[in-house]
């Protein structure tokens, strides 16, 4: 039997390519870079060939690197960045255009006339999301509006859409599969999250022909295999989905009420709900984590969108620390944040506030204020935030949070892992492998493949790191929240 599973992590800077065995961890890993380009401000785009040719090369540099015979793998995953949007021809595989990548705001007028029509409650209802520019439908409509004669092509059949992971499937099976999984297409806000299928009122609204739109399948399955050209041999792509709910999946949140938290440039929460779609009336978004086995697996979605950016910003702008791992040593030259908090509101709000005008606001500074304080309100900056995320998933789903499963850069932080357990009030889970998006995609594609049995294989291969309990603390944990809700609220409206 095979040795291992290759997962395809496809990220917004760069491609990666990671190994795992049978108990779950990696053997080796490859990554290559590729350029971001801004034609405009608030416009980013990729070059499809770049993303591409460097998942390409990472995975023949992870199969040298290891020196793994294609024939010792069971199968491939894919995860990708999701929301990012490609276009190519059918008959030759071109990209019609670059990619326009997830954070691109280039689609803001389509949504804001959207929104102005009415039409927000209708795509909520279908899609489980808000109308906005990060996802993928109205990143397609501009493209089929500004492209001449893409639309009359698209309706003909000539022109594909697909996200990410949809581009590279195509490129491996060369140009036989168009296809992509739920979690990939429940960001696109075309697709009915309840029906799982795409919708018809939708791409009328929006102009787009249901013939570009490919196959939505389960996220654990054989989406086709690697066209021989590639290693000299056929390898069944077997899973596909997308980075967040991939690394759920990795994080072995089967249950409903399970969470996990990615703590890296941003926060990713997201919450397990079963097999039915929760509404949010609090900002959250709801999307599907994975088809797997039959079934759908539903989840509530929060998104923070600077958590270890501020990190980033203690290093590069402020240069009060050298590396981003000193944060923490920093924090602990002081007792306490001695009231001082930031909220690091850089780009206005996500989930639950929703403010796109609020900006960074450092308060509570007095003679007394050390460098350690502003480094200690960064870390609780991130716990805060989280918090205030999952109080608002409990709120929707009506499940009180049980414990808290953690990946990410900034995870490694042990005070504000601590910290967090205290503010939530529940144990923090860390793992051992961190590297839950790519592991998540090649269980889903193991699973397939009966590489893995099923999801007790993947709970069973969870193994921890270390956990953080509670100190118990309550009041002081509330005090403290009380007055970083107080210092949100000053934050807010600061750019109108
Ligand atoms: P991404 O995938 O978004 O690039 P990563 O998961 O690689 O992010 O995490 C990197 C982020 O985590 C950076 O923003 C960095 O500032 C932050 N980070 C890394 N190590 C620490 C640490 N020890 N304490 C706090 N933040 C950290």
């Amino acid at each position: 039997m095979a040795g291992y599973v290759l997962s395809l992590d496809q990220g917004t800077t760069s491609s990666r390519a990671i190994l795992f065995g049978h108990d779950g961890t990696p053997r080796a890993t490859a990554q290559h870079e590729f350029p971001q380009i801004f034609p405009r401000p608030g416009h980013v785009e990729h070059d499809p060939e770049a993303i591409w040719s460097s998942q390409l090369q990472s995975m023949e540099d992870v199969l040298r690197k290891a020196d793994v015979a294609t024939e010792d793998v069971a199968a491939i995953g894919i995860t990708n960045q999701r929301e990012t949007t490609v276009l190519w021809d059918r008959d030759t595989g071109k990209p019609v255009a670059n990619a326009i990548v997830w954070q691109s705001r280039v689609s803001a007028p389509i949504c804001n006339a959207l929104n102005e029509g009415g039409y927000a409650d209708l795509f909520r209802e279908k899609t489980g999301l808000v109308i906005d520019a990060y996802f993928s439908g109205t990143k397609i409509k501009h493209l089929l509006d500004t492209i001449n004669g893409l639309r009359e092509r698209a309706a003909a059949g000539e022109i594909l859409f697909g996200t990410i992971d949809s581009f590279l499937l195509w490129r491996l099976t060369n140009g036989n599969v168009h296809a992509t999984d739920y979690s990939n297409a429940s960001r696109t806000l075309l697709y009915n999250i309840h029906e799982l299928d795409w919708d018809d009122e939708l791409l009328q609204i929006l102009d787009i022909p249901r013939a570009m739109l490919p196959e939505v399948q389960p996220s654990s399955g054989v989406f086709g295999e690697t066209a021989t050209e590639h290693f000299g041999r056929a390898i069944p792509i077997a899973g596909i989905a997308g980075d967040q709910q991939a690394a759920t999946f990795g994080q072995a949140c089967f249950s409903p009420g399970m969470v996990k938290n990615t703590y890296g440039t941003g926060c990713f929460v997201m919450m397990n709900t079963g097999d039915k779609p929760v509404p949010s009336q609090h900002g959250l978004l709801t999307t599907i984590g994975w088809g797997y086995n039959g079934e759908v697996t539903y989840c509530l979605e929060g998104a923070i969108f600077i958590a270890g950016a501020v990190v980033q910003w203690l290093r590069d702008g402020l240069q009060i620390v050298d590396s981003a791992p000193e944060v923490e040593s920093l924090a602990q030259t002081v007792e306490d944040n001695g009231d001082v908090y930031f909220v690091p509101a850089f780009v206005g709000l996500g989930a639950p506030q929703w403010d796109a005008e609020a900006r960074g606001t450092l308060i509570g500074i007095t003679r007394g204020t050390e460098r350690g304080h502003i480094a200690r309100a960064a870390i609780e900056a991130m716990a805060y935030q989280t918090r205030d995320v999952v109080h608002a998933m409990e709120q929707d789903s009506g499940i009180q949070l049980a414990e808290l499963q953690v990946d990410g850069g900034a995870a490694a932080n042990n005070l504000l892992m601590q910290f967090q357990s205290d503010q939530l009030g529940v144990t923090v889970h860390r793992p051992v492998v961190r590297e839950t998006t790519a592991l998540g995609a090649a269980y889903l594609a193991g699973l397939a493949v009966d590489f893995w049995n099923d999801t007790s294989d993947v709970q069973n291969n969870w193994a921890l790191d270390r956990e953080f309990r509670p100190s118990g603390n309550n009041d002081r944990a509330d005090i403290l929240y009380e007055r970083w809700q107080k210092a949100v609220e000053r934050s807010k409206n600061w750019a109108e």
